[in-house]
């Protein structure tokens, strides 16, 4: 999604306010393990403050994952604000952390992305106390236990009788 700063950068207008519906690329969705993404709704502004652009952007959407435990879905509801200092090449300062402006524009996505990865939980479970599948049967241990658990052999254990026999 390119936004269109040319009016700013000319000084023809001071600020560019905008309000967008994005689809987040599949190929990024893939990246942090999303089974699917709502639309995003993006809306903010640019503002033009000497020779920088000020973004403040703003975002809500659901994205779809599975539990890291029961794999079964888990809806993340995403609402953030992201602000950032934009530069145009001939503006450009190598030090500084800043979005670069290309041939006028803004490509939204790459921010936009970048702040949801940044967001999202390092763990994405159902429920904080999800018991998970059970490795050996793959039954859903949040429904019932299952039979594995009363017969299961300490590894230790397991070990030591290999070593008699
Ligand atoms: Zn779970
Ligand atoms: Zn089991």
């Amino acid at each position: 999604m390119n936004l269109d700063l040319s009016k700013v950068i000319k000084g023809l207008q001071n600020q560019l306010d905008f309000d967008y519906n994005l689809a987040l690329e599949k190929s990024y969705l893939e990246s942090i393990e999303c089974k699917g993404a709502s639309v995003i709704h993006v809306f903010g502004h640019v503002k033009k403050i000497d020779k920088r652009y000020d973004l403040t952007l703003t975002y809500s959407g659901d994205l779809v994952f599975e539990c890291h435990r029961c794999l079964c879905e888990v809806n993340i509801n995403l609402e953030h604000t992201v602000e950032r200092v934009l530069v145009t090449i001939a503006d450009m300062d190598e030090v500084e952390e800043v979005v670069l402006i290309e041939n006028g524009h803004l490509n939204m996505l790459p921010v936009l992305e970048e702040d949801i990865t940044l967001n999202l939980p390092l763990q994405i479970l159902c429920k904080e106390d999800c018991a998970g599948l059970c490795p050996h049967c793959g039954k859903d241990l949040n429904m019932s236990m299952c039979a594995c658990e009363k017969t299961k052999i300490d590894p230790r254990l397991e070990a030591l009788k290999n070593l008699f026999t």
